[in-house]
């Protein structure tokens, strides 16, 4: 299941997944072929015109250029246009890297003829005609239907009450696993309607680190999640790309080596990403758990613009600004946010300026209170906190009043609950605050 909001902040988007059996293949994979033609198609295009020009072409002139294509007649006119709209946000990343200094990526390239591309079908590519979708090819071509089980259109949400949603985007994947087709899966993404959040509650605030999350509600709960285990998984992934890297860079590049060092590549990263997703699921997942059974109302989680722009422009050391960039934080609050949106809770971002040179209970403010080991020992008031939770706590204060110093704390807090991955269970659990 995923989640993006285009249209409105509360608009709950959720993809559900169908795999279809390879019987279906012979239908499909003429118009995933076409796909891949108006792929390669822009690839080739782009090069030529950076080749001559030193530019890259625009999204309209890729389009206008294809139109008259054969591969282009065989797929409904929006999903070929969601292709050249793909490879040009695939350009756009790419320049993005290269201006942000990563010099050693490379444009996107050609696909070998037989690669099965996604196919996307925007709203007006198909109907719906009760349990069967009718997904349109070009106007002379006969459409493809695809019966799906009964209730593919619902959604339960996590109280229990069932949504029935409205099917905005279809896509057909190609699950290929060691160069063979193993399965389609058909991706139907559905409109839930924006979801109504309860504006009474408690406030709850989340403090993202490297290794640890803090959190802080106005009900005085605060709570330590240590994810030392993602981090490390984070940094192992770094580290196997970088000797994969080391490797390819020594063979010829399309070498036979070459290509089987790269597919190893891919294979390895992709088991790694699944246990890193898997990771950042639970943890948003107990954030959303724990933000539900405490009623409340809105989440906040610190705008992280700032710190990472001190750390691109060299603020801080190199290896703490590598410690920052590491982990996915816009992933990790996509995910908060969607979850806590299917619990009728908002989540909202504000800064963090000054949250971490600032004490949480009395207000006064002084950067070098701010100890070894990450703890928070104030001059003024005496109070010794770890340094996370004293940010999350002055997060909460900025949230509510605007400003975090010279205020004093308006709750009490309790004592901080600790949770740490337990492997065996696949979850964080609790643990005693002396472990952290
Ligand atoms: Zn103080």
């Amino acid at each position: 299941m995923a989640w993006s909001d285009k249209s409105h902040p509360h608009r709950l988007l959720l993809t559900k997944q169908f795999p279809l059996g390879l019987e279906v293949l012979p239908v499909f994979q003429p118009v995933m072929l076409a796909a891949n033609r108006i792929w390669n198609s822009c690839a080739w295009h782009s090069r030529e015109t950076f080749g001559q020009e030193n530019r890259w072409p625009t999204e309209a002139e890729l389009k206008a250029k294809f139109k008259s294509f054969a591969a282009w007649r065989e797929l409904h006119s929006q999903s070929a246009q969601a292709v050249v709209e793909e490879y040009f946000e695939a350009v756009s990343a790419y320049r993005k890297h290269r201006e942000n200094g990563h010099l050693e990526m490379s444009p996107p390239g050609f696909k070998p003829k037989g690669h099965l591309r996604t196919v996307t079908w925007k709203r007006q590519g198909f109907d719906v005609e009760g349990n069967t979708l009718v997904l349109k090819l070009s106007r002379k071509k006969n459409p493809i239907r695809c019966a799906l089980p009964e209730g593919w259109n619902v959604v339960t949400l996590p109280d229990g009450t069932e949504v029935r949603g409205v099917p905005v985007e279809v896509k057909v994947k190609a699950v290929v696993r060691r160069r063979r087709v193993e399965n389609l899966v058909l991706h139907v993404t559905l409109d839930l309607g924006v979801v109504p959040v309860c504006r009474a509650g408690a406030v709850s605030a989340y403090d993202y680190n490297s290794a640890l999350v803090a959190r802080a509600v106005s009900n005085g709960r605060l709570d330590l999640f240590v994810c030392r285990e993602l981090l490390s998984l984070v940094q192992y992934r770094n580290k196997i790309i970088a000797g994969f890297q080391e490797k390819m860079s020594r063979l010829k590049e399309g070498s036979r080596r070459w290509k089987r060092c790269l597919s190893a590549k891919v294979r390895v990263l992709k088991r790694l990403d699944r246990r890193i997703r898997q990771m950042e699921h639970t943890l948003t997942k107990s954030f959303a758990g724990l933000d539900e059974a405490e009623d409340v109302a809105f989440a906040v989680v610190g705008n992280l613009r700032g710190l990472r722009c001190s750390a691109r422009t060299g603020m801080k050391g190199k290896k703490a600004s590598q410690k920052i960039n590491q982990m996915a934080y816009d992933r990790l609050r996509q995910e908060q946010h969607y979850k806590n949106l299917m619990r009728g809770i908002e989540t909202d971002t504000w800064t963090e300026r000054n949250t971490s040179s600032t004490c949480c209970l009395c207000g006064a403010r002084n950067p070098a209170w701010r100890r070894h080991r990450g703890l928070w020992v104030c001059g003024e008031c005496g109070l010794v906190l770890q340094a996370d939770l004293n940010g999350a706590a002055n997060l909460l204060k900025q949230y509510l009043f605007g400003g975090c110093a010279d205020r004093e704390l308006p709750f009490a807090l309790r004592e901080a609950r600790v949770w740490r991955w337990d492997g065996k269970l696949n979850r964080f659990v609790q643990v005693s605050p002396r472990a952290a």
